[in-house]
């Protein structure tokens, strides 16, 4: 629920750091515009743009327009209003001076209607090279005395667990835990919602989600798109840094929790915790790495192979597909593998979790088996989540056929997942955002692979473009008693 004012007297002041980036321009201000148009951002909402670029509104709200999914004939006076409440201030990010000019600039909308609170976000659109800086003149400069404060940060969230130890100091001594809200895309969606809804109150699922019952679950981050936008960044990083050490582990986290004690958000942050120290350290050999190459039919220049762009090192090694075998040493879990797979230019864009069933003795089949329940949480393209079941075909002879059933329910009025993240952080609900010491224990499970990829440069398989990644991947998938249907 949205903070209420019933008399009016509190400003929100929203600062974007780094609003000169694609970020900023493609997903949040499109978000906040959203909000705004459809009334759900909180009244007395002043945005605020803070980058080294000089920007200007006029020419801002122009850039930003591809990106807001404007209606002409509805929405052209509410977007001139959404854009007089942003102010752009340019700064250096070491310069306090500049950090004192954002302040006057907040303070001088709050005080201008009177109100007599001032709440303050401040979204860090930034690569992480600025980050102290940043954190360190927020609390400097910038910090409300009369209100609350919060900070929202990006991935990546430091390169490993040697890097991430000072990123953590850093942000806990300038902000406390109730004020970081370390952003993760993929967890507010509905499906990932229902999932817990399935598991905690479905007799069926509460009693068989463990390794009695479940063979293996694969988590897959798949892309057709190959490495453009932030092709730097990316080639630094690494696909496992980018996808698994924070997305897809949140979601890792989210399906193998216990019931939280309560819906307090400690007792769920303190669940995910507790799994995630359980789950082994990840060891090279449940690894495989790919990198996409030219398929050898493909002429169009931007289908070419990794190192085949003009913005990509000719010798890099950093690998665009990455399949991990993870596994966690709890009652529940034992001997269920956790794979992980997640590649850029393969065959479809899809992002789903399947939670594969034990098969069952099954006279009717070949070989004696039934094909396994599929418990299948899809992400992306579309949100939808249902159950791979085994009925009689229609006729007289008893022969088994394949369905699914669908168990997603549609609800229209729900916002899109950047803006509903953007509302929980105005609400103050920290639910969806990972807690510091979370990100700990994910570079603890990856840190030495990371390390051995780092420093031994071990070569990447080759996979075709528009493929579905090296086979080698998918041996070791079936290895750990994964099917692929
Ligand atoms: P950009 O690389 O576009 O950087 C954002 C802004 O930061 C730039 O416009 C620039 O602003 C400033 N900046 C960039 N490099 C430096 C530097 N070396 N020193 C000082 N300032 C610099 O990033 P994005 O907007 O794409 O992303 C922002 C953050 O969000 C990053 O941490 C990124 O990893 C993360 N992220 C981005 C996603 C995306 O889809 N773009 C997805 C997930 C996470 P100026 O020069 O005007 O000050």
């Amino acid at each position: 629920m949205l903070p209420i004012d019933p008399n009016n007297e509190t400003a929100y002041s929203f600062v974007v750091f780094g609003a000169s980036g694609r970020l900023a321009l493609s997903k949040i201000f499109p978000a906040l515009w959203q909000l705004y148009r459809d009334n759900r951002l909180p009244q007395g909402t002043k945005i605020f743009t803070f980058c080294r670029t000089h920007l200007e509104v006029g020419t801002y709200r122009i850039k930003c327009v591809p990106y807001m999914g404007l209606s002409k004939d509805r929405d052209q006076i509410k977007y001139n209003s959404f854009w007089s409440n942003v102010h752009c201030c340019q700064g250096m990010y070491d310069s306090p001076q500049d950090y004192a000019e954002l302040t006057a600039a907040m303070v001088r909308q709050e005080t201008r209607h009177n109100m007599s609170l001032a709440n303050r976000i401040f979204y860090l659109a930034l690569p992480p090279i600025v980050f102290d800086h940043v954190t360190l003149n927020i609390s400097r400069k910038c910090l409300s005395m009369t209100g609350w404060n919060r900070v929202i940060v990006e991935k990546p969230f430091a390169r490993n667990e040697l890097t991430y130890k000072p990123y953590q100091t850093q942000l806990c001594q300038t902000f406390k835990e109730s004020q970081i809200y370390m952003i993760d895309h993929y967890l507010s969606k509905q499906v990932i919602h229902n999932l817990f809804v399935l598991r905690f109150t479905n007799h069926i699922w509460s009693e068989t989600w463990n390794n009695k019952h479940i063979a293996a679950v694969m988590i897959s981050v798949k892309c057709e798109k190959p490495v453009q936008a932030r092709a730097d960044y990316f080639n630094q990083f690494g696909i496992i840094r980018d996808i698994m050490t924070n997305d897809m582990m949140q979601l890792l986290a989210m399906l193998t929790i216990e019931q939280p004690y309560s819906n307090y958000v400690e007792d769920m942050r303190d669940e995910k915790l507790k799994v995630l120290k359980q789950v082994l350290t990840l060891d090279i050999s449940d690894v495989i790495l790919g990198q996409y190459c030219n398929n050898g039919v493909e002429t169009d220049p931007t289908k070419v192979g990794y190192t085949q762009h003009a913005y990509i090192p000719k010798e890099s090694l950093t690998p665009t597909f990455a399949m991990v075998v993870l596994r966690i040493k709890s009652k529940r879990w034992n001997s269920v593998p956790f794979i992980l797979r997640v590649g850029k230019a393969l065959n479809e864009t899809k992002t789903e979790v399947r939670v594969q069933y034990k098969a069952m003795e099954c006279d009717r089949s070949e070989n004696k088996l039934s094909i396994p329940n599929e418990l299948v949480l899809r992400l992306s393209p579309r949100e939808q989540l249902f159950m791979r079941m085994m009925l009689k075909r229609p006729g007289q002879e008893l022969c088994l056929r394949e369905t699914e059933l669908n168990l997603m329910l549609r609800d229209r009025t729900v916002p899109d997942n950047y803006q509903s993240l953007l509302l929980d952080i105005f609400a103050g609900n920290q639910m969806l955002f990972m807690r510091t010491d979370e990100q700990c224990e994910i570079w603890r499970i990856f840190s030495p692979v990371l390390a051995y990829i780092d420093v031994e440069r071990p070569k990447p398989l080759l996979y075709d473009f528009g493929s579905s990644g090296p086979m080698a991947a998918y041996e070791m998938a079936a290895r750990n008693g994964f099917t692929f249907y």
